[in-house]
């Protein structure tokens, strides 16, 4: 047995060397590393950990996958999928990772809308990107349909395969277009909710952002302009046009954004219904409506 080690062995030697490359979650993502390169499931680790070995030739896989952790690929990038809200999304370099922080926005929702479960509400994601704001919300809102807006066409195909994957490709359709010109909705075609996660880092402040973001996300999902705003600005004027006078939007911020984004729903006679924090106490998400217009 010279040539094989036991994965609680190779564990160890994972979790060191991913701890030597500075990873914060080293045992958590040597961990996922491991399962995922050698095909063992979640109870098998646990029980089988003194048992199972391998040999050499098995283990490439995971030394490869160990590496471009060690060079900051998220362990998410590396296997190209990523849970949110409790579903299964596929990703690639075309759209942001899923963050937890984003699971407050679809709380939001399904709390506002609690009682219109069953309804054909209409939905809108302006810069859908993989698509787990509106595809979530489709799946907890069986009855909903939804439009799906990004200007990276790459990032729509991705959208696009989590609809298949999640089963509600039949209640989605697509516009590739910037968010000026995406829409032009009349009276009955507005919407009930207006969702978006957009890129609001200040500019200055992306090359100080962590590796494992600013070299896998697109800078496209990232960089707000100089104040981090310049997506509120396009969205929050929109509002009025696209939401049903009892509509809602609901936007994903920035750390410390609240009060201006809520000067500029103010500057547009709308009204801040509320704020939402995420498991961390930061306040990341407005909810916005017009009201009678
Ligand atoms: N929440 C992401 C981050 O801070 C940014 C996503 C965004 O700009 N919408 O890394």
């Amino acid at each position: 047995m010279a040539d094989t080690i036991t994965l609680e062995n190779l564990y160890e030697r994972a979790v060191q060397r991913l701890d030597d490359a500075g990873i914060k979650s080293a045992r958590l993502d040597a961990r996922l590393i491991l399962m995922k390169s050698l095909n063992i499931s979640h109870t098998n680790f646990i029980t089988e950990i003194k048992v199972l070995s391998f040999s050499a030739v098995n283990l490439r896989v995971a030394q490869e996958n160990l590496d471009k952790r060690c060079e900051g690929m998220p362990v998410s990038r590396i296997f190209n999928e990523r849970e949110f809200w409790g579903l299964p999304f596929y990703i690639n370099e075309h759209c942001l990772d899923p963050r937890p922080d984003t699971e407050t926005l679809i709380e939001a929702v399904v709390t506002a809308f609690a009682s219109k479960r069953r309804e054909a509400l209409r939905f809108v994601d302006f810069g859908v990107g993989s698509g787990c704001i509106l595809l979530s919300l489709l799946r907890e809102f069986p009855n909903a349909y939804g439009v799906a807006v990004d200007i990276s066409y790459e990032a729509l195909k991705v959208t696009q395969k989590n609809a298949d994957l999640l089963g509600v490709a039949d209640r989605i359709n697509f516009v590739c277009s910037d968010w000026d010109s995406a829409l032009r909705v009349r009276g009955e075609d507005q919407f009930d909710v207006v969702v978006s996660n957009p890129p609001y880092i200040e500019s200055q402040m992306i090359p100080k952002l962590e590796r494992e973001v600013i070299h896998f996300d697109p800078m496209l999902a990232l960089d707000g302009g100089i104040s981090g705003l310049n997506p509120y600005k396009i969205l929050v004027p929109k509002l009025k046009f696209l939401l049903k006078s009892s509509g809602r939007a609901f936007f994903e911020i920035g750390k410390g954004q609240e009060s201006d984004v809520q000067r500029l729903v103010e500057k547009t006679d709308a009204t801040l219904n509320g704020l939402y924090r995420d498991i961390a106490g930061i306040i990341r998400v407005v909810d916005i409506s017009c009201g009678d217009k």
